[in-house]
């Protein structure tokens, strides 16, 4: 979906750049808001103390920020559950998962999925959209502001992260973690060039290797692209 004023999430660090250029203020300023969103996932613009008071409300009027609304929060002993509701009233999900160190985070990539895995219910109603690259930060930025900095991201909450395979590795380079992982269940990745100068590795799995294999379930043969 498109957001009106835009996701700040979904700028990267040369838009957000030319931006604060533009506002007359030194481009460093991008660096400190990228801090501000990804290693202390701030959630409001009143959060980033060291900018000045004018550009905070310069941001306020120019971006969206966090964007999604949590609707549920659901605490185990090991996990933090969050539904979150999207200005267009989609609803997805995403998890995080206490390891040993630093929290793992499972986030969605679609709104619905389109792949009809015998066994799972987010694929009842197919795939209602994909979520932009920001509306996939925003996920982690929620989680983060509550569990702190993952050490690893998965892409296994609600769709088939390779059908969105360029935007959603696009707004990685400020990556709150270590290592980001995909678990496609139907399509064959190789590693985007976009993520080779990251700090973050990339680590992907493809439950089985041929369209033979995966004709059995759980992905069924009539999934859609
Ligand atoms: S790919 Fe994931 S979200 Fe989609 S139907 Fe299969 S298990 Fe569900």
């Amino acid at each position: 979906m498109t957001y009106d004023p835009p996701l700040l999430y979904d700028l990267d660090l040369p838009a957000l750049q030319g931006w604060i250029r533009e506002q007359g203020q030194p481009a460093s300023r991008a660096g400190q808001i990228f801090r501000w969103l990804y290693q202390r996932f701030a959630l409001a613009f009143a959060e980033m103390t060291d900018l000045p008071r004018e550009l905070r409300g310069r941001l306020e009027e120019s971006f969206t920020l966090p964007g999604a609304a949590p609707l549920a929060e659901q605490r185990g002993e090991e996990t933090l559950k969050l539904l979150l509701q999207l200005p267009d009233g989609a609803e997805v999900e995403c998890v995080s998962i206490a390891m040993e160190g630093l929290p793992t985070f499972c986030l969605s990539t679609q709104v619905g999925c389109a792949m009809r895995c015998a066994f799972c219910a987010s694929t009842l109603q197919g795939c209602a959209r994909n979520l932009t690259a920001g509306e996939i930060l925003a996920q982690a930025a929620l989680l983060g502001a509550r569990s702190g900095r993952p050490g690893n991201v998965v892409f296994m909450g609600m769709g088939e992260p390779c059908s969105i395979w360029i935007t959603s590795c696009s707004p990685w380079p400020a990556s709150p973690t270590r290592r980001l992982s995909a678990f496609p269940r139907a399509k064959s990745p190789s590693p985007p060039s976009a993520l080779s100068r990251k700090s973050a590795s990339w680590g992907s799995s493809t439950w089985a290797s041929t369209w033979r294999s995966r004709s059995t379930p759980p992905v069924r043969t009539s999934a859609a692209s």
